[in-house]
């Protein structure tokens, strides 16, 4: 079950957040809401552009593809900030084992994906 929002009782590591990269605008409200630091706005890799779908290509580029980054997941302590703060809705919270979404693009298969900012 998830947390409530500004539920901050979890340990780091139990939950991490999960970017939507078809929704994501890289407006950095997660990147101020954070108290972990877990979130960057940064260029997302091309070879996580491949599997958006069109209309998540049309936002990326026409945002130069900006996106928020995962640069810090182990942090997250799933305070559920990021969830509310995001006006894409595209941050939800899972537990750091379950499968990502089709709609996440890993580049750590076995985990959740890091990414640099660039
Ligand atoms: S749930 Fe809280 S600690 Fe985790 S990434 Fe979001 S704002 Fe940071």
């Amino acid at each position: 079950m998830l947390p409530e929002t500004n539920d901050c009782k979890q340990e780091a590591g139990v939950f991490i957040p999960v970017i939507d990269r078809n929704r994501c605008e890289g407006k950095s409200d997660c990147v101020r809401v954070c108290p972990y630091s877990v979130f960057s706005v940064g260029t997302l890799p091309t070879d996580q552009r491949a599997g958006l779908s069109f209309i998540g290509k049309l936002k990326g580029a026409a945002h130069q593809w900006q996106q928020a980054l995962l640069v810090n997941p182990d942090a997250c302590h799933a305070c559920g900030l990021c969830v509310k703060s995001c006006p894409e809705h595209a941050i939800t919270l899972a537990q750091d084992d379950s499968p990502p979404p089709a709609s996440v693009l890993a580049i750590r298969p076995a985990r959740w994906p890091r990414v640099e900012p660039t």
